[in-house]
């Protein structure tokens, strides 16, 4: 094995361990807004497909690096459908006068309304 190869597996277990980060904060915080499922979805296909290729291909370096990539960002999109209601709640955070729903500290008006959050 050569140093690009031993390199490259260690490249793998680098891009796999970064997908696991995001799914242990998701798990953690349970808050999903920030994050789009689009940009995970399209994400998925493209690993998907390239998958199948490195399988024509016989490449297995380039297969096991799609396995374990997009293993993850399946789950990242269930935890965004499983959490996509869920907020992460400040105890400390104003509620908006108009509509209740819980006021970031830096906003100037509500997100879910529009209410200005100085009235
Ligand atoms: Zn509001």
């Amino acid at each position: 094995m050569d140093l690009l190869e031993i390199l490259s597996w260690i490249a793998i277990v680098i891009l796999s361990i970064s997908y696991w980060f995001q799914i242990w904060k998701i798990h953690v915080h349970r808050e999903v807004r920030d994050l789009s499922i689009m940009y995970n979805v399209l994400l998925a296909v493209g690993f998907t497909i390239l998958g199948f290729t490195a399988w024509k291909e016989h490449s297995v370096i380039f297969l096991t690096k799609q396995i374990v990539t997009t293993v993850p960002v399946f789950i990242i999109i269930a935890q965004i459908l499983y959490h996509r209601q869920d907020r992460w709640h400040n105890s400390n955070a104003n509620y908006c006068p108009n509509c209740n729903e819980e006021l970031e500290r830096k906003w100037k008006h509500c997100a879910f309304c529009g209410q200005d959050t100085k009235k």
